[in-house]
């Protein structure tokens, strides 16, 4: 019968017939939990919340140069209800924070919400009576992405960190 050596994590050498190292290369052994992380972390349904020049200059990320297709989250939702990923891209006024709220409590669970420029993430330079001082006062926020406004790399890089968060968080099903 056909074997072959394999070198096991403790040192070992183990000896594998041909049946033991068809099953080796083709059967996966991983948790539930781990498995629909991994898989939500690659759906992703973005909708966006964009008001103001952020929005703008959020137009290059999912367009071909940064394709934000690579990390399954480039897909807009024209409704929140089919949507997961709500990212907020500028500055949110009072009058506007309803709305927003209305969005977030419309999405499917589980949804994760990322806050885009430092409008979104603090009210940036709008210290006044009209502007919301960060949406995380109306909302849970996941990641927060800095900037005036952010390289469209940063927002790559806010997608790659809510996946790590996701692929990593106890899953509901
Ligand atoms: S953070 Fe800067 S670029 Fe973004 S919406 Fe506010 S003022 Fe505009």
């Amino acid at each position: 019968m056909f074997t072959e050596e394999k070198r096991l994590s403790g040192g070992k050498l183990k000896i594998m017939d041909k049946s033991e190292q068809e099953l080796s290369s083709n059967v996966v052994l991983t948790k539930l939990d781990k498995f629909i992380g991994w898989a939500r972390s690659y759906s992703l349904w973005p909708y966006i919340f964009g008001t103001a020049c952020c929005g703008v200059e959020f137009m290059s990320v999912p367009a071909a140069h940064y394709d934000t297709d690579r990390f399954g989250a480039a897909w807009p939702r024209y409704t929140p209800r089919q949507a997961d990923m709500l990212m907020i891209i500028g500055t949110i006024t009072n009058k506007q924070a309803p709305v927003l709220r209305r969005i977030w409590e419309q999405m499917a669970e589980p949804k994760w919400v990322v806050a885009i420029g430092a409008c979104a993430v603090s009210g940036g330079f709008y210290r006044n009576y009209a502007t919301v001082q960060g949406c995380d006062r109306i909302i849970p926020v996941d990641v927060y992405i800095p900037g005036c406004p952010p390289r469209p790399e940063m927002i790559v890089d806010g997608i790659i960190k809510l996946q790590e968060k996701v692929r990593n968080s106890k899953q509901v099903f």
